[in-house]
């Protein structure tokens, strides 16, 4: 079980807070997002933007693009080491997540990638107990647009903190399939690559992800990464009497000989047709199989005691 940026719905996502937890909840998998900043400094946030879960605009009014955004590549690490990580906000400043517990600590700060990687260190050291990292390349072609290769960085980050072979307890994320073939064959990777499928108009990359899930499209990914990340929705349909049936993608998968790893269970914001997070559990990992799971709630995932394991 993967825990999705963190025990995040606990804890405001990707602060070493909630990695923390998460661990303590017994996740098998911890997730980074990866973004660059103005002085090629990798960090882990899910935007390539601040302003949702930080207090950017207090710090550095002005400095915002024409769109309104603040963008991480626009700030130093300094910079951002001065930002204040709280709950994820919509644009207008309400919660994503209303039914969260509220953030209320001043300690919750942004960290680089390879601080992270040497927290995850050290929490085995004195725990104990293994966890693996689940580590996504974000936005490798905007990157490039805004001058820089991030996933060369990305890499030798991994490999400073000795991940490097296919065994090695790490997978590699990304919804750009162009980029999983150049970690693959431009710069010779080993690690378990995972290709994210989202819906097309995401606007994720300029992958089409309605081919990738067809037959076709999975047996030519088979060929680079081990397993696929789908959007949870892609695994079932919603028949006319209102029942869950499978679409059959996990099973096409599985003949591929690819891992399927879904995005994103949440207890507080189920895919329809679903009433309870048990159920959506029940469904995925105890009838479909599936090999993981992203989850906000590591601690109600290791709870589901099914047929199969997570
Ligand atoms: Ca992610």
């Amino acid at each position: 079980m993967i825990a999705h940026r963190g025990a995040s719905g606990y804890l405001p996502e990707h602060t070493l807070q909630a990695k923390a937890l998460a661990y303590s909840m017994g996740a098998d998998y911890l997730e980074q997002d990866v973004v660059a900043t103005k002085d090629e400094q990798l960090v882990v946030l899910h935007d390539i933007h601040l302003d949702r879960v930080t207090d950017v605009a207090r710090h550095f009014p002005g400095r915002q693009r024409s769109d309104g955004r603040y963008y991480v590549r626009d700030f130093s690490l300094d910079e951002i080491r001065l930002l204040e990580v709280h709950d994820r906000t919509n644009a207008d400043g309400s919660l994503v997540y209303p039914k969260r517990p509220k953030s209320v600590s001043e300690e919750y700060r942004v960290h680089t990638f390879s601080e992270e990687l040497a927290y995850i260190a050290e929490l085995q050291a004195n725990f104990g107990r293994p966890v693996g990292v689940y580590a996504e390349i974000k936005s490798p072609a905007w990157h490039r647009q805004e001058g820089i290769d991030i996933t060369p960085l990305f890499l030798s980050a991994l490999s400073e903190h000795g991940y490097e072979a296919h065994a090695d307890p790490v997978y590699v994320q990304c919804f750009d399939d162009e980029e999983l073939r150049r970690v693959r064959e431009v710069h010779n990777s080993a690690l378990k690559l995972v290709q994210l499928i989202g819906d097309n108009r995401w606007g994720e990359a300029a992958t089409d992800f309605d081919e990738l899930r067809t037959a076709e499209g999975l047996r030519r990914l088979a060929r680079t990464v081990d397993g696929i990340g789908p959007w949870v929705n892609f695994l079932y349909r919603i028949d006319r009497d209102q029942r869950i049936e499978d679409s059959g993608l996990v099973s096409a998968a599985h003949q591929q000989g690819l891992a399927v790893h879904p995005f994103t269970f949440r207890d507080d914001d189920l895919p329809p047709g679903f009433g309870s997070f048990a159920e959506l559990m029940q469904f995925a990992v105890d009838e479909l199989s599936v090999d993981g799971l992203f989850t906000d709630f590591p601690d109600l995932a290791v709870g589901h005691h099914g047929q199969a394991a997570t």
